[in-house]
């Protein structure tokens, strides 16, 4: 087992966080008892685990990160980079089905560095208290992505990084996939961000972009 990121590891073509509630399963993933528990991060489930497993250059979740995460769903990326970020750090998780999040409450009572908040995106006036950030984490699948995302770290975040999931289907469903993730990352550099990097997440998910920035 390799540490490829400082809390990431990796074993042949699987990659694990440390469990930070050792003894508990998320969503049904493999345990492995070393030094300490590995939980399994399997790149088909998770974009983050997709976009390493397709050679990430900068990992800006670390130890003791904050991290405003849009699209919680049910937590199963949130729950990584909780692994990650630790004890001292802090992930609010923004989600806004209540059928998902439920599901996101019952792992921030097992968790606690997840805040879960049922808000909308759209409306970053209805989680005020939000500390400021180290990074913006966006994957909510609607065709104002980017400038959701943005506003969002404006508002949060102003100096750090935004790693932002570019689903094309959501944007336009007709474009070239490649034609949409460029145009995404062009807004984002007019508006000041330096674009790191722009990793295509197929075959893990297909259509589908992760977006590295920095302001
Ligand atoms: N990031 C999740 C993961 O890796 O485990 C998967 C996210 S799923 C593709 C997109 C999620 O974004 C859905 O759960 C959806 O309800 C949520 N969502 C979409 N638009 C939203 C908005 N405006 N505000 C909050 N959540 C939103």
């Amino acid at each position: 087992m390799k540490e490829i990121f400082p809390g990431v590891f990796k074993d042949g073509k699987i990659l694990y966080t440390i469990n930070l509630t050792p003894g508990t399963r998320i969503y049904g993933e493999k345990l492995i008892k070393k030094d300490a528990e590995f939980r399994e991060w399997a790149a088909q489930r998770s974009k983050l685990a997709a976009a390493i497993m397709k050679g990430l250059k900068t990992l800006p979740v670390k130890h003791a990160a904050s991290v405003l995460y849009l699209g919680a769903s049910t937590g199963t990326t949130v729950s990584h980079i909780s692994d990650i970020a630790g004890k001292e750090g802090a992930v609010y998780a923004v989600e806004f089905s209540e059928r998902v999040f439920r599901n996101l409450l019952d792992l921030a009572k097992q968790r606690r560095n997840i805040v879960p908040l049922l808000a909308d995106a759209r409306k970053p006036d209805e989680y005020p208290w939000v500390e400021k950030c180290d990074v913006l984490y966006c994957d909510i699948a609607q065709p104002d992505q980017t400038e959701i995302a943005m506003r969002n770290f404006d508002g949060f975040v102003e100096e750090g990084y935004l790693l932002l999931v570019v689903k094309s289907q959501s944007i336009d469903v007709v474009k070239e996939p490649k034609k949409v993730y460029e145009e995404e990352k062009k807004k984002l550099e007019e508006s000041g961000f330096d674009v790191l990097e722009l990793i295509d997440l197929e075959p893990y998910e297909e259509k589908h972009a992760m977006i590295v920035a920095k302001k």
